[in-house]
């Protein structure tokens, strides 16, 4: 890699960001393109985000990545959204565009690509979400459109409700949205008929790798079950629904999917997920 005068900036912001995979397969992306990019981290607590989007202004930053805690406190700070940010009210890419900070989600996009890579089409599906967060709220809005039913169950019920009641805003009337509570009956009665369930909790995530969202019992081999867990790459989730025959997508996949998007975002080029998603399980495995 050279660095230069002209070398445009790029940079994942959020706390904690020490362990992120996202240098290592955006900048192998980069190199394998011959872009004249870098991208780099930063830890910004959440009280220096406003002085860390002035610095942004200031030293000229071409791109950003955001994450946890700064996905929504960003957007007071930026001049212009897209529909899909504006929409979710989240943003995880920024694109200083002639000095205009832009936010986008990538999320949603990363999830639905990563489904379709895997041979897996939401179009006329039941689909029930587990956990009604910011990662569920940005899938969930990628795929209403698709799918013929979604079903949100969350811990906290309330949660649920109000992403519903988003969703009930975005798509005709007799679309099935619907929510409930992470309970075993609602767990046994949706996924019964259920094509794909989606894992958007923390539960299985180091170090509680151990634990699982839902219980065996409740899987079946006719079921597409995708966990946006990626720490670790297989969840115990995935690990028994693999034993009962069911197709299993991780979490990795949309990580290098969303990354893939905000790449483009940013370069205006096709991204290489085939370089990113090696260089990404190459830093894992160095990891272990
Ligand atoms: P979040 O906004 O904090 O939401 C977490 C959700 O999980 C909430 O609905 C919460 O329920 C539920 N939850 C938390 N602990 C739980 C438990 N012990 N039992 C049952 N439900 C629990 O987090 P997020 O940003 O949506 O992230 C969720 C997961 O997705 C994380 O593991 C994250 O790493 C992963 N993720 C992956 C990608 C990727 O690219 N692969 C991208 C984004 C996120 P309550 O409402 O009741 O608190």
């Amino acid at each position: 890699m050279r660095i230069s005068g002209k070398t445009k900036v790029c940079a994942v912001i959020g706390d904690p960001v020490e362990h992120s995979l996202s240098p290592c397969f955006q900048n192998a992306a980069f190199q394998h393109l011959g872009l004249d990019f870098v991208y780099v981290a930063f830890t910004v607590k959440a009280e220096e985000l406003r002085g860390a989007i002035e610095g942004v202004r200031s030293l000229g930053f071409h791109g950003l990545n955001v994450t946890m805690p700064h996905k929504i406190s960003i957007i007071q700070y930026l001049d212009e959204l897209d529909e899909d940010a504006e929409r979710i009210g989240s943003v995880n890419t920024v694109l200083n565009q002639d000095g205009r900070l832009i936010g986008y989600t990538t999320d949603g996009v990363g999830a639905l690509n990563a489904l379709k890579n895997n041979g897996v089409d939401p179009k006329g599906k039941k689909i029930v979400i587990l956990g009604a967060g910011g990662a569920s709220r940005s899938v969930s809005l990628a795929l209403i459109k698709e799918a013929k039913e979604l079903v949100i169950l969350n811990r906290t019920v309330r949660r649920a409700e109000r992403l519903v009641c988003d969703l009930h805003r975005l798509v005709r009337e007799d679309k099935k949205v619907r929510s409930g509570g992470l309970t075993e009956e609602n767990l046994r009665k949706e996924l019964k008929n259920a094509d794909i369930l989606i894992n958007a909790t923390p539960v299985g995530m180091m170090p509680n790798e151990d634990k699982m969202p839902v219980k065996e019992e409740h899987l079946h081999p006719n079921l597409v079950v995708f966990d946006l867990v990626y720490n670790p790459i297989e969840t115990k989730l995935l690990r028994k629904a693999k034993m009962i025959g069911a197709k299993t997508i991780d979490g990795l996949s949309m990580l290098i999917h969303q990354g893939a998007a905000s790449f483009e975002i940013w370069t205006g080029v096709k991204a290489p997920i085939h370089v990113m998603m090696k260089a990404a399980k190459e830093e894992l495995r160095k990891r272990i």
